[in-house]
């Protein structure tokens, strides 16, 4: 990718390279045993700016986010009306679906992250409400296309929900980010809302986070009153994790399912099956089996600026989660 925007091959040639990583994510996902594979991201640009990417009405200059380590991204501002995707996540999901008959989950961006390209002293001819209006039938699409189209499930990356409890300890915006997120569920019937969920986690970018000092008990009670089916939720990488799966045992209503993260992707050393195992019985204790699942903390920041954590490593990691799910269905009798 790097080589692509610097001029150095043409985009025939990145196409190649995107196909060989394509085929090569999804043949080793499947070889981990994953009941549901992604396509790991693989030609995306980020996991939050895919939809905008290359559009031509953005400029520099938008909201900046600090990590601990020191080092921070910044959106790209909005420089005109009318807000459209360039981009939607089914195009993603068509081409993996090209490559396997498993079930694949699909990744999307919240609406409540692209709102924040929407610049602070607003725009002339384009105001905040229409650019909203906008940004959720948008957002609806880029849900909606996927369902079609045949993912298993479609988990909106919703990262910077702890952010925002860190940016404003009053918790508003974090209300004002659900209540956007929610106009756009509102548009789907709950059976379709069965398949779409969301995914928290602190950030996972070059081996850091944003915002993991937010206590979980300030962002959970405002996260689960989102209309979605299934909750996505970063936990291995927590200090108690016992006191977190209360709190979520305390919010999740008996329709949702609560997949606890075993694997932490920012940590370099690889679990252990049986570490695994320990950390989905730890929450077997708090969460009923019926709504219990397994996921990865946080994806493995796959993109062209971030090569922090090597392939082998992130697969390594993934085959601990499967082989420690397992190990864990079998001590529960399940
Ligand atoms: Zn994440």
């Amino acid at each position: 990718m790097g080589e692509f925007a610097a001029g150095r091959i043409s985009r025939d040639e990145l196409q190649l390279l995107y196909d060989r990583a394509l085929r090569d994510t999804i043949q080793r996902f499947e070889a981990t045993g994953s009941p549901v594979i992604t396509d790991g991201e693989q030609t995306k640009p980020s996991f939050a700016t895919y939809p905008i990417h290359g559009l031509e009405t953005l400029g520099p200059g938008g909201v900046t986010i600090p990590f601990a380590d020191g080092h921070t991204r910044q959106l790209p501002r909005l420089t005109a009306g009318p807000f459209r995707y360039r981009t939607y996540a089914a195009q993603f999901l068509d081409e993996a679906r090209k490559h396997t008959r498993r079930p694949v989950k699909q990744a999307v961006i919240s609406a409540s992250a692209l709102s924040l390209l929407y610049p602070q002293d607003g725009l002339p001819a384009y105001s905040r409400d229409k650019f909203l209006d906008d940004l959720v039938r948008e957002a609806e699409q880029d849900i909606r296309r996927c369902l079609t189209r045949g993912a298993s499930g479609v988990q909106i990356d919703f990262t910077e929900a702890r952010l925002s409890v860190k940016l404003d300890p009053s918790k508003q915006l974090l209300r004002a980010f659900v209540a956007l997120n929610n106009r756009v569920l509102e548009r789907f019937t709950a059976a379709e809302r069965q398949r779409i969920g969301v995914h928290t986690c602190p950030g996972g970018d070059q081996d850091s986070t944003h915002s993991a000092d937010v206590d979980y008990a300030d962002l959970l009670p405002g996260l689960f009153e989102l209309k979605v089916g299934s909750f996505y939720i970063q936990l291995a990488s927590e200090r108690d994790r016992g006191r977190v799966l209360r709190i979520i045992k305390q919010h999740a209503r008996p329709e949702h399912k609560i997949f606890v993260g075993v694997i932490d992707p920012i940590d370099p050393h690889i679990e252990s099956p049986e570490q695994v195992r320990d950390r989905v019985l730890e929450a077997a204790e708090v969460i009923p089996l019926e709504q219990l699942g397994t996921t990865d903390d946080c994806g493995f920041a796959p993109f062209g600026d971030d090569t922090s954590t090597p392939r082998d490593t992130a697969f390594a990691k993934i085959r601990a989660r499967v082989a420690g799910t397992q190990l864990a269905a079998k001590a529960l009798g399940v």
